[in-house]
């Protein structure tokens, strides 16, 4: 009976998608065991994952997945399984349940695995391991049909598969493995263990044997040279690129041995590849002696290094394989593939590509590496948004990073900022418009740590993203990376460069610090003003080109250069000193920074190798030259001003300005006009408050169906047989399709209307008549009105004062380009005509629009002037107020006005709003133009 995995796969067999398996491991905290002796030098990790789940996802199917399990291979066929049900092929059989054997049966299994690598059948088909067999077994000092331990450790997978099961820790650490392979082998009737950590067949080969497979494809007779990278366990001796000679028929890691001053190739450890070293790049280094206590398998719980004293910790080799290496090591590259047609392959392993490897091993590192830009970029300090961020993803970032240091996945708890629907899953909330936090759990240094999203997010994707960024900020200062030993060198000023002390590096901002109430954060610094010195807006996204070249002491190399390289200025993407000489530069202007070189093994790590022929000395006096040219700049978009800037989010902040004046009046009925897509509405039915009735008005059918569909999800679907629940009280929704500048009269005498955002997205003429329509014919209790206010705009874009006016807001302003582009606030004379507006728009005509939409946007004393003479006229009071930054100049980054009617109606019309639409219908006979788009009426209730 096959295996269900095997079932679907024969299902899938002719098809052209296939079965797709993901599988993660989950993360359990292990307290670490207490070890009474204090000897122990390489622990067992006291964090593993506790098991692995495997979500399926299967061609035209829904995915599924599977509980928890200890194995991968188990976790994926119970999805397979799963699979099978729910695609009504049962699976009948049940599944075999992994057998769950002793420690002592382990041993069993490992020892006969041993013996079996050694047979002579096993080893002509033995690939990866033939070669190297081959290589130990023809080496001229006749030690016939022996390998060294690490060998066996590492390069078969079954044998590793058990260390593993016996001791996890062997994962992590070979030299586990290594004592284990020896007790095994001391046990085996068939191999012994000669020197140590040298496994030989007891029987000599066959004649027949020796002859067959030694002599098949001997390995080169020829003389072959190599380069490896040494790395001394003395951090004063340098790293360096040495030459290694294979003599004919000498086993490399006899030679290997000998530049690491030990006899023999059994002597040296192998470790695994190192995860991105390109053709099988591993560290060697001597072997320490080692003995596992305690003995018994049942529960190993370390290595003891004896005559300890002795060993030299070697940071630089342990920063690379993640756990504890002591001695002196080489990184080489020995390996071969199916091309090299038996035959080892040496390859040589140049210092850049150690230097990158060490990089790597840090998430900022990372973030340099895949952007290519290593004494440019920085792991920016604030996720707004996929569409800014450039390089890889922080998930993806974070995620790449687990899995090299080996710890279990990162988890990710995505939650909604609506308090009230905190405790739906996530599931449930869907189509709503909420914004979302996420929390991401990362098991390090044996702990359990977790991180919040920097902000709220609109977008779950991007929640998930800020959340992993900070986790990835954590983890940059936590791991060890390479020390800043090098002194910083004084630079004298040439005249045609900017030179910086150190000390200026101001912009490297804290991630900590964010986006704060619509100061933006860059220089540390919470006052706006300073943005008024700088062309390019935060948020913008900039490309340059730019070389950077290491100069002085006779040296003038270029090391690094990018033609094209975009970046979002107000992140902290790029090194400090640069951002901030590029956020004050225009389009096509070219400067020249000079910086001391404060990191040389950053620059060892560029692609340069020249670089590598200078004395570090040299290198360290040497500065680095930046040449830089603006390319073009992209300006940020208004949704992204507002939910980066702000925390929370502008939009959330005036939903909850209108929410909380809706609780105050204790209203009973509200019509949104201009509800879009429903993001006020959708609040306000997760809230507890008096609504009974709710109408919302759009002109956009589009946006009007969204919002149908997040209030379905919302108050049909999920109260469904919870009758308590907050949203009881509703009686009625509605939504209609129309324009403002027309009337119907069911939008009358409704106690409280809100109108968000909506005003500068109208023709004047259309907005005059709504204006007369909202106040004079509709008549609510109470308006809201919302609008940007023009005068904020110049912290969100830190516009130049002699720019001129455009309405573009993701407009490209290329090299070259025209900046002209037509502004509305060209014509004076049409603005006036909208609301007979003062002239102060001195600043106004310079300053972008928030968005390409927007008719208009008005200063404060526009919209106030507006606002009043429309109150005047219709007999009501008006208040002004905001959101986003506070009432001092600027003023809030969002206006608004609280309309206020002056009398009411009349009496009983509190009670019974719907009584007054007969009478204004009769009275100045107007009638329903609005369609209904979508209604919920409560059951049993009327009208
Ligand atoms: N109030 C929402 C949406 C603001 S966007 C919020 O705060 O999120 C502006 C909305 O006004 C858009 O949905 C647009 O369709 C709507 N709108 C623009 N002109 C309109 C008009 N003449 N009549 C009705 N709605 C209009
Ligand atoms: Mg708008």
């Amino acid at each position: 009976m096959s295996s269900p995995k095997a079932t679907l796969h024969k299902l899938y067999l002719h098809s052209e998608q296939q079965p797709r398996y993901e599988t993660v491991s989950v993360l359990v905290n292990r307290t670490p065991s207490d070890d009474a002796s204090g000897t122990i030098l390489v622990r067992p990790l006291a964090l593993q994952p506790g098991g692995f789940r495997c979500t399926l996802f299967v061609p035209n199917c829904l995915p599924v997945t599977s509980d928890v399990f200890p194995r991968k291979r188990e976790a994926e066929q119970d999805a397979a399984k799963k699979a099978l049900e729910q695609m009504g092929c049962a699976y009948s059989c049940e599944m075999q349940l992994p057998k769950v054997s002793t420690p002592e049966e382990k041993m069993e299994a490992l020892v006969e695995r041993i013996g079996a690598v050694f047979s002579e059948k096993v080893i002509m088909s033995f690939y990866p391991f033939r070669e190297h067999f081959k290589v130990a077994m023809t080496r001229k000092d006749g030690r016939s049909g022996a390998v060294p331990a690490a060998a066996l450790a590492v390069l078969d997978n079954r044998i590793s598969s058990l260390c593993k099961s016996l001791h996890v820790s062997s994962e992590n650490d070979p030299l586990f493995a290594l004592a284990m392979i020896c007790e095994a082998a001391r046990r085996s009737s068939f191999v012994c263990c000669e020197n140590g950590y040298l496994i030989k067949r007891k029987v000599v080969f066959t004649p027949q044997f020796e002859a067959e497979f030694l002599g098949s494809n001997r390995q080169e007779e020829a003389y072959s040279k190599f380069k490896a990278v040494y790395i001394p366990s003395s951090e004063d001796l340098i790293v360096r690129n040495i030459e290694i000679d294979l003599e004919p028929r000498s086993y490399y890691m006899d030679t290997l041995a000998r530049n690491l001053g030990v006899r023999e190739g059994s002597e040296i450890m192998m470790s695994r590849t190192i995860p991105r070293a390109p053709n099988d790049a591993r560290l060697y280094y001597a072997i320490p002696d080692i003995q596992i206590i305690p003995k018994s398998w049942e529960t190993p719980v370390g290595v003891v290094l004896q005559g300890k004293n002795e060993l030299v910790y070697n940071r630089r080799a342990s920063d690379l394989l993640g756990y504890s290496v002591y001695g002196d090591a080489i990184l080489a590259s020995v390996g071969s593939t199916w091309k090299s047609e038996g035959k080892l392959v040496f390859a040589d392993v140049s210092l850049s590509c150690y230097y990158r490897l060490l990089l790597g091993r840090t998430p900022e590192g990372n973030y340099k590496l895949k952007r290519d830009a290593i004494l440019v970029s920085k792991l920016p300090n604030s996720f707004s948004s996929r569409a800014q961020w450039r390089g890889t993803l922080p998930r993806s970032l974070l995620i790449d990073f687990c899995h090299q240091h080996r710890l279990a996945d990162p988890d990710f708890v995505l939650h909604s900022t609506n308090p009230s629907s905190d405790m739906l899953p996530i599931e449930d909330r869907k189509g709503s418009n909420g914004s979302y936090r996420c929390r991401a759990k990362i098991v390090h240094q044996d702990q359990v740590v977790e991180f919040e999203s920097e902000h709220h997010y609109r977008n779950r994707c991007d929640a998930i993203q800020s959340a992993a960024l900070r986790a990835l900020f954590h983890l940059s200062k936590k791991v060890p990376t390479v020390p800043h030993h090098v002194q910083n060198v004084q630079l004298s000023p040439t005249s045609t460069s900017k030179c910086l002390s150190l000390d200026d590096r101001a912009v490297g901002c804290e991630p900590e610090n964010g986006f704060v109430n619509g100061n933006v954060n860059s220089e540390g610094s919470s006052n706006p003003v300073d943005y008024l010195n700088k062309a390019i807006a935060a948020g913008s996204m900039v490309c340059m080109s730019y070389n950077v070249w290491l100069v002085g002491n006779g040296v003038n190399m270029k090391v690094e250069a990018h033609e094209e390289f975009e970046f979002q200025i107000g992140v902290g993407g790029i090194i400090g000193e640069l951002e901030s000489i590029i956020s004050g530069m225009h389009i096509d202007a070219y400067e020249e920074l000079l910086l001391p070189v404060d990191n040389i093994e950053n620059i060892l790590a560029t692609n340069q190798e020249t670089v590598h022929d200078l004395e570090n000395p040299v290198i360290e006096q040497c500065s680095l030259k930046y040449c830089i040219k603006v390319l073009r700049i992209v300006e940020p978009s208004e949704d992204r001003m507002e939910s980066a800037l702000f925390s929370p989010p502008l939009s959330k902040q005036r939903n909850e300005f209108a929410l909380g004046k809706i609780r105050e009046l204790n209203a009973k009925s509200l019509v949104d006009f201009g509800c879009g897509s429903g993001s006020l509405l959708d609040v306000v039915v997760d809230q507890i408050t008096h609504l009974e009735c709710i109408a919302g008005v759009d002109i956009s059918l589009k946006s009007l169906l969204r919002a149908a569909k997040s209030l379905y999800t919302k108050v049909v679907l999920q109260k469904n047989g919870d009758e308590d629940n907050y949203s009881s009280k509703l009686k009625k929704i509605v939504l209609y399709e129309g324009s403002l500048a027309q009337p119907d009269p069911r939008l009358c005498g409704f106690d409280i209307a809100t109108c968000m955002e909506v005003v500068e997205h109208m023709d004047p003429e259309p907005l005059k008549r709504a204006g007369d329509i909202i106040l004079g014919k509709y008549a609510p209790r109470t308006l809201i009105l919302s609008t940007p206010n023009i005068e904020y705009n110049v912290l969100l874009q830190k516009v130049a004062l002699d720019t001129k006016v455009s309405s573009g807001e993701n407009r490209v302003v290329s090299s070259g380009a025209c900046l002209n582009s037509s502004g509305h606030f060209e014509e004076p004379a049409e603005r006036s005509s909208i609301a007979n507006l003062s002239d102060d728009e001195s600043n106004a005509q310079s300053i972008r629009l928030r968005n390409d939409d927007h008719r208009f946007e008005w200063t404060r004393s526009e919209f106030q002037e507006w606002a009043n003479s429309l109150a005047l006229r219709f007999g009501y009071t008006v208040e002004f107020s905001g959101v986003g930054g506070c009432a001092e100049d600027p003023g809030f980054a969002t206006q608004i006005a609280i309309f206020t009617r002056d009398l009411p109606i009349s009496a009983s019309e509190e009670n019974r709003p719907n009584s007054l639409k007969a009478e204004i219908d009769a009275s100045q006979r107007f009638f329903p133009c609005y369609r209904e788009v979508w209604k919920y009426k409560k059951e049993g209730f009327r009208k």
